[in-house]
């Protein structure tokens, strides 16, 4: 790889995400050699993606690239590469681009899309966990609508215009809301010829409430507004099938559809070569022990949504959200330090400051610690939480621009399909 040795350690960091990059900027100006891999050149700020699938964004206004986070600190090198395998044995890495040794190693790779062996759902529903994932949501949302106006066949325009969406978590919720949005305010004026009035979105949760890791009060409310909004929430529904037409049920209950969106789950990114049948706990998460050091591999670490740290308080670990993948990051930067100065290790303490999930315009709920608000403030404090978090200026002023204008104008202009996602059709015409 090209990477010079150093006197000082060197700790190879897999993954820039939240977790990665906020233990990079820890290590920086501290005497160790810090090796950043990433498969993209870019961070993604999730938990806008689902704008970008809905046309709200353009994909560049949430990625921001790795090597300018990296600007300015000694001793940083990345590299574009996809780890595939790790061979603790001999502390090395094998990579996309070739080997790379290290003398500590963080894990710190995310999760990905969890369809729970169904292999029906995965290859035909749609997952949006990547910022080429909603690009191509978007493009198939508006190719249903061009397709929709092809057809004089009631039944075939119906299921093209039904959106199921499969998982009441804030992602489902917060495509649900802006999918409905986009009918009431966009499709008309877009599509005057096609009676987008009989359009329907679907949000499906197999459990008895949405946004099920937030309070009774959010969730109520959270329904509240889509069912204002004109969504249909349906509760104690488990999705069992998806041929690319019918979704189908545990229960008598189908939808005839040509979108599911897969919103139900995620499990841990692992990288091949430990022993993950000892390792992997819930989520196929790796098992961490309180200073995130993998169990059973000293030099070893996992932080974020791929580390499982299972506490008496936490059984199932930390949420696998932005906030434990920041601190824990922050955490393992100084506890590496203190390693390597051969000083004793702090434990992991997370601070939960709190979740929310916005609906749509000036609707959004709120859970702080003691605190529980919803409605048009929660919207606003949602806004500046998510802009704060962007990472990059450029990008904070651009989304914080495109929010105005889309607010003013009722709008959403990135509605294009720049690359278009293949969708066989045909079966919609029997
Ligand atoms: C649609 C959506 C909405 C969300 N909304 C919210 C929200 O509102 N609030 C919130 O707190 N959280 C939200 N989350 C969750 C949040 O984004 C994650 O918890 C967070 O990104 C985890 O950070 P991380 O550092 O563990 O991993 P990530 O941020 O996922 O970063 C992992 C990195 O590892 C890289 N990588 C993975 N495997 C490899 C490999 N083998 N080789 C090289 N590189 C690799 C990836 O390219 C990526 O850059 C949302 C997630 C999604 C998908």
């Amino acid at each position: 790889m090209n990477i010079p040795r150093s006197s000082f350690p060197r700790i190879v960091i897999i993954g820039g995400g939240f977790g990665g990059i906020a233990l990079a900027q820890r290590l920086s100006r501290k005497e160790v050699q810090v090796v950043l891999l990433d498969k993209n050149n870019y961070h993604c700020f999730q938990p806008l993606l689902y704008q970008v699938s809905t046309g709200g964004l353009e994909p560049d206004s949430i990625a921001y690239p790795l090597r300018k986070v990296l600007i300015g600190y000694d001793n940083f090198f990345f590299r574009l590469a996809e780890v595939l395998e790790i061979e603790p044995e001999n502390k090395l890495l094998n990579t996309s681009i070739g080997t790379l040794s290290y003398d500590y190693l963080v894990v710190a790779t995310g999760s990905e899309t969890n369809f729970y062996g169904n292999t029906e759902l995965e290859q035909n529903g749609m997952a949006m966990k990547t910022i080429p994932q909603s690009l191509n949501l978007r493009s198939l949302i508006l190719e249903n609508f061009e397709q929709a106006l092809l057809t004089d066949d009631y039944h075939e325009r119906d299921a093209l215009m039904n959106f199921v969406i499969v998982g009441g978590g804030p992602t489902g919720v917060e495509l649900a809301g802006a999918l409905a949005e986009i009918k009431k305010g966009i499709l008309p004026k877009d599509y005057p010829d096609l009676d987008t009035r009989r359009a329907t979105i679907n949000l499906i949760q197999s459990g008895d409430r949405i946004l099920n890791a937030m309070s009774g009060q959010a969730s109520k409310k959270a329904e509240d507004f889509l069912e204002k909004l004109g969504v249909q929430v349906w509760k104690g529904v488990r999705v069992t099938g998806y041929d690319g037409k019918t979704v189908t049920t545990r229960t008598d209950l189908t939808f005839e559809s040509a979108t599911l969106v897969w919103a139900a789950g995620v499990k841990g990114a692992t990288v091949a070569g430990l022993d993950v049948k000892e390792l992997l706990t819930t989520g196929s998460r790796l098992a961490v022990n309180e200073f995130n050091q993998v169990v059973g591999y000293p030099e070893i670490f996992a932080i974020g949504d791929v580390a499982c740290m299972q506490t008496d308080e936490r059984p199932n670990g930390h949420p696998m959200m932005a906030q434990p993948a920041i601190q824990q990051g922050r955490q393992l930067g100084e506890n590496l330090v203190r390693l390597i100065e051969k000083k004793p290790l702090k434990p992991f303490d997370y601070t939960d400051k709190g979740s929310m999930a916005t609906v749509g315009r000036n609707k959004a709920v709120c859970d702080l610690e003691h605190l529980k608000f919803q409605g048009v403030f929660a919207w606003f404090v949602w806004m500046f939480v998510h802009l704060f978090f962007l990472i990059g200026f450029r990008n904070r002023v651009v989304v914080f621009v495109n929010w105005v204008y889309n607010y003013i104008k009722f709008d959403r202009e990135a509605r294009l399909i720049i690359r278009p996602y293949k969708r066989d059709y045909s079966q919609f015409k029997d």
